[in-house]
């Protein structure tokens, strides 16, 4: 199976058709990135590579000719709006949503946005899906707070989708193709998702990050949380922590657990997520990973292991110096993009740290994207 927009739209790097050569591709880039620094394991694909994703979103035109809304991507290279109906990594139901969403914005005569006139209403729809729970939220970003006919519109789309378990408006009035703004009013249902994974809950809002493949971040966690090998009474450190996911499953085996993260509402969500999970042993702080690490290494506080997963910039020479100050024994390293990665081992392995094993999970089958875990320890 091919896909018609490979090209256009500029998600994926390979086409549908070649799971295998893309396997081999990735694993021959983390061999020449990383064998350097130890042993690297072959890469964990995803059993089924498809339908994988459960955030969706896109963004909306008016075709003038055929007199419809269509959605679309839009293009990784350019602000354009790629038309798509289906794609092969999105959950089926969410594509579906999306389709009916569109027909009844022509129904319901709402225009879609258009950024280079200003004008228009319906700009973005960002679907999430619990893969456990089944809980489906709709975040309809409009340009503008008055939203004509919304109950009547969101009664239309919950006849069309009962499975639907919350619908969002979020109010996005910048003139740049951010996808959220920052206000959100619920329209139905409590505003947010919850998923299961590794046996904790989790709570997503419309903007909280949470791993977009949960069949592939449950062994990622998995392989993480077994790198560290906890007995119950270690001290750890969750840092860029997000909504506490690593932490919270990691608390479950250790005595103590401290997780940092920058986005204040991520920090929300990682407090309320471990009430959820009657975690009573794990505290968040809102604060710079780098930051924070530092203070606690000169106040020689002592962490039996750290945590780290950082965003795709990899983490901050300030945050690894620190680091090195803080002598934890184990370091797990979650990276999202094996040549910052690379880099960051570097400095971790120039003296105090040996990486012992180092495995990657195909998180994003199709893109050029590679996940991975490192368990480094001291020497
Ligand atoms: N561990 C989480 C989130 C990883 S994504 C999970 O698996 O779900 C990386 C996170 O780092 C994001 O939540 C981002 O907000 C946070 N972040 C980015 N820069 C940071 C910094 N300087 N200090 C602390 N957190 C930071």
């Amino acid at each position: 199976m091919q896909c018609k927009q490979f090209k256009k739209c500029g998600a994926c790097r390979f086409q549908l058709d070649e799971y295998e050569s893309q396997l081999a591709y990735k694993q021959n880039r983390i061999d020449n990135l990383l064998s350097k620094f130890g042993k690297v394991e072959k890469i964990i694909p995803m059993e089924n590579p498809f339908n994988y994703r459960n955030k969706v979103q896109c963004a909306f035109y008016y075709d003038f000719k055929r007199k419809k809304c269509v959605s679309g991507v839009y293009q990784s290279t350019s602000k354009k709006i790629i038309p798509i109906d289906y794609c092969a990594l999105d959950d089926k139901k969410a594509d579906e949503i999306i389709l009916s969403i569109r027909k009844l914005a022509d129904e319901f005569r709402i225009p879609p946005y258009d950024i280079r006139t200003k004008s228009g209403f319906l700009r973005h729809i960002l679907i999430r899906k619990g893969f456990k729970s089944g809980e489906i939220m709709v975040v309809i970003v409009t340009a503008s707070p008055v939203f004509p006919s919304k109950s009547n519109f969101v009664k239309a789309l919950l006849k069309k989708h009962g499975e639907i378990t919350t619908v969002v408006q979020n109010i996005n009035t910048t003139d740049t193709n951010l996808f959220l703004g920052e206000q959100s009013k619920i329209l139905y249902g409590k505003g947010y998702i919850e998923d299961i994974l590794c046996s904790c809950t989790f709570r997503i809002s419309p903007a909280s990050f949470y791993q977009v493949n949960p069949v592939q971040t449950e062994i990622l966690y998995k392989t993480a949380i077994d790198y560290a090998a906890l007995s119950g009474t270690e001290a750890v450190f969750d840092a860029y922590c997000g909504t506490g996911t690593i932490g919270i499953i990691a608390s479950k085996s250790a005595k103590q657990v401290l997780g940092v993260e920058l986005n204040k509402n991520a920090v929300k969500d990682a407090v309320i997520n471990a009430k959820k999970n009657k975690c009573e042993n794990i505290f968040f702080i809102e604060a710079d990973a780098a930051q924070l690490i530092n203070e606690l290494a000169k106040e020689k506080e002592h962490f039996d292991v750290v945590f780290m997963d950082p965003p795709r910039a990899g983490a901050s020479r300030k945050f690894l110096l620190s680091l090195l100050k803080l002598k934890p024994q184990k370091i797990i390293y979650i990276s999202c993009n094996p040549k910052t990665l690379a880099r960051d081992l570097e400095t971790l392995t120039e003296k105090e740290y040996k990486a012992e094993i180092i495995q990657s999970v195909d998180m994003f089958p199709f893109t050029e994207h590679i996940e991975t875990v490192v368990k480094l320890i001291k020497k």
